[in-house]
């Protein structure tokens, strides 16, 4: 899925404004002080207190070999100081009257951060923990399903031989409009197989991408199923092939169909296991309230128990969950 393939891009750091590093806020940094300490010594602003981005404009000398900025850091920085001390004061001052009123600061009542009931935070959280282990049951369900009714079902695999077309494709420099041809399939991005296949959404969604050999060019298409969930969808009702898949744009590579299967499938225990830690990073980084209506369909879809006697375990869970089965 995407939001977890792409965990890393979406990490925000705060930089200070005062000096520009990392790690802390402009009430809490430590350089103003310093400086004005070397301020008093007589001494110059110590430059590598700043972050290297800041070190640029600010080491730069004139002639004389004095720092240009001087003068301006060393009054930037105190007026830092002095915004420090002011917000300082201004907290004890508003601590002060309150005490004097005889009002008592306020217990903040811990709520969980995944489910927001209060009395248990994230690590305690029993809907947290059930949720993670149904989402990986259901998406190691998928993968089963996956290889019983794709891989080993249609032989599709490194060695299969596809016949592909698109309305636009790209070949040997120039676009070929209405194309068709045929494929051999040389390489899947078998660890991308999971229940985000399942899913349009933008940040949801997840990618196969598959590297095929057409007319001795390699290209990767991705997500090529739109022509096999049509022919698998009857009265806008899936079969088991388009179940597995989205719709993707119509603009994208379609596999029309699988002309001769792989003779090189890999085995059901290798392709078990695999897409498992994604489902704890989503529970950690997002809240319930978020990823709810995206996720708990795929787990009303495709939980092993969603049928037989665990079946009605399964449906109090996804209550909890907030599962719409409207
Ligand atoms: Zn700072
Ligand atoms: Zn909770």
């Amino acid at each position: 899925m995407k939001i977890y393939e792409q965990r890393d891009k979406h990490k925000r750091t705060t930089y200070c404004p005062t000096c520009g590093n990392d790690g802390h806020m402009w009430m809490t940094c430590p350089v103003p002080a310093k400086m004005m300490e070397l301020k008093k010594q007589g001494k110059e602003p110590d430059i590598s207190l700043f972050s290297h981005w800041y070190q640029n404009s600010y080491s730069k000398r004139g002639n004389d070999g004095r720092l240009i900025y001087h003068d301006s850091i060393f009054r930037t920085m105190e007026n830092a100081y002095a915004r420090q001390h002011r917000r300082i004061e201004a907290r004890k001052e508003k601590k002060d009257r309150l005490e004097k009123l005889g009002v008592k600061p306020r217990k903040r009542k811990t709520s969980c951060g995944f489910c927001g009931d209060t009395g248990h935070n994230r690590r305690n959280c029993e809907v947290m923990h059930n949720f993670i282990d149904d989402l990986g049951r259901a998406s190691q369900n998928y993968r089963k399903l996956f290889y019983e009714r794709f891989v080993q079902g249609m032989g599709f695999a490194e060695g299969a031989l596809l016949a592909l077309s698109a309305n636009h494709w790209r070949a040997t420099g120039k676009w070929h409009e209405d194309w068709s041809g045929i494929g051999i399939v040389t390489a899947i991005s078998w660890d991308q197989v999971n229940m985000g296949l399942t899913l349009g959404d933008w940040d949801y969604k997840s990618t196969l991408e598959i590297d095929v050999l057409v007319d001795g060019h390699s290209y990767t298409i991705e997500n090529p199923w739109n022509a096999l969930v049509e022919q698998d969808t009857i009265d806008g009702k899936k079969g088991k092939i388009a179940e597995l898949f989205v719709e993707g744009s119509s603009w994208g590579s379609r596999i029309d169909s699988i002309l001769a299967p792989s003779e090189n499938i890999p085995t059901e225990e290798w392709f078990n296991d695999g897409y498992t830690e994604c489902w704890e990073w989503i529970a950690k980084n997002k809240n319930l309230y978020e990823v709810s209506s995206r996720l708990t369909p795929l787990i009303a879809k495709f939980h092993p128990s969603r049928r037989g006697r665990n079946a009605g375990k399964l449906k109090k869970r996804l209550a909890q969950y907030g599962y719409n089965t409207k």
